[in-house]
């Protein structure tokens, strides 16, 4: 067996400590003569892995008491959607596009009311985050809405906008878990785990209680409103059972490796030998301001799309998988989740220096 260097945005590398726990319980866990895969959702087994998931997460992420933590199905782009549904009471509320994901929230949410545009940074094809702290935010929004991490794009919010009072709503899928947040400073966090956390089709939701509501839009189905979800412990229908197990064996592993600010420490570290070697290199730039870079996902490019594509089939078969950019930025994006180990990014940044090496014209 031999595994390769992913770095796949998503679904993305998971820690081998994981993996191996879940192969070795497949057959039978923990006695029960079952895998978790052919378990009653109503039973104790299962609601014993369910409840250490949920405060294995309340204990990395220091959730306070008032909020709670859902988990759901139907992926990022169905939160588009249960968002404005659930919180769009004066049917306005105001998005900050720092991407193709907070656009096509944004997008979704002029479904069901008025959606001020209040900051963008379209005009530099999103390289960069705006200025936060004094937006026009409308006096009858429903809530803020930011994308904190910009998966395609590498740039994260390290300032939260000023909202003036109203509820922050953020899309955090591309850097859940990767360093400690203050979840009181929002409304609602929600991240698709398929990124940072665990296998593609469970959807985390932090949500204050008092945003779980009665009076959501009149037409929102069962499935789509917070508070059937969480009137049932995330029980009300077959949860993805699989999916959250493999949820709590990430967030022990967590805790074993010391927690958010460890990892934190650990994603600094491994980012910074990747943007040392762009900000020095001759052939390879990264395509992001540099105060607002992302520790998760970097692209980067050479400006000549025959070298890029050569690189990337040259790394690929060196054993460095799924570097290819996405297609709005070209080039290449390493993403540098919490699983991804640091002499992975060594061990690139080793070969990028080999290839330009062998590639630059003098
Ligand atoms: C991948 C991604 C999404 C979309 O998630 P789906 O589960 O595919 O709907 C939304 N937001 C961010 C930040 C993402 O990285």
């Amino acid at each position: 067996m031999s595994r390769v260097y992913n770095f796949s945005a998503g679904p993305a590398v998971l820690p081998e400590e994981v993996l191996r726990k879940a192969a070795e319980e497949m057959l039978d866990y923990h006695g029960c003569g079952m895998s978790v895969m052919e378990m009653s959702h109503r039973s104790k087994d299962f609601q014993d892995i369910i409840d250490q998931c949920e405060a294995d997460i309340r204990e990395l992420m220091g959730i306070p008491d008032n909020y709670k933590v859902l988990f759901l199905q139907g992926g990022g782009n169905t939160q588009f959607a249960m968002v404005p549904m659930n919180l769009m009471q004066n049917k306005v509320a105001d998005y900050i596009v720092t991407g193709n994901w907070a656009k096509k929230a944004a997008k979704e949410a002029e479904l069901y009311g008025k959606v001020h545009v209040v900051a963008s940074s379209a005009d530099k094809n999103f390289t960069y985050i705006p200025d936060l702290s004094d937006l026009p935010i409308d006096e009858d929004a429903d809530y803020v809405y930011i994308c904190q991490n910009n998966t395609i794009y590498g740039t994260t919010i390290r300032e939260l906008p000023n909202t003036k009072g109203k509820d922050l709503v953020s899309d955090v899928s591309s850097m859940f878990l990767s360093e400690p947040m203050d979840v009181s400073r929002y409304g609602i966090v929600w991240g698709g785990v398929q990124k940072n956390v665990g296998p593609a089709g469970v959807t985390i939701v932090i949500i204050r209680e008092d945003l779980i509501r009665e009076d959501v839009l009149p037409f929102t189905p069962t499935m789509l409103r917070y508070k059937t979800h969480a009137d049932k412990g995330s029980m009300y229908n077959t949860p993805p059972c699989y999916n959250i197990y493999i949820c709590g064996l990430v967030f022990q592993w967590l805790k074993e490796m010391g927690g958010l600010e460890v990892m934190k420490e650990r994603n600094e570290r491994k980012a910074k030998v990747l943007y040392d070697f762009l900000d020095q290199s001759r052939m390879f730039h990264g395509t992001v301001v540099p105060k607002d870079r992302s520790l998760m996902n970097v692209p980067f490019v050479t400006g000549d799309k025959d070298l890029d594509a050569k690189f990337i089939a040259e790394s690929s078969a060196a054993g460095f998988k799924n570097l290819k950019g996405h297609r709005t930025v070209g080039g290449m994006r390493a993403s540098l989740y919490n699983a991804m180990p640091y002499e992975g990014v060594v061990k690139l940044v080793e070969f990028m220096d080999q290839f330009e090496k062998e590639n630059h014209k003098a």
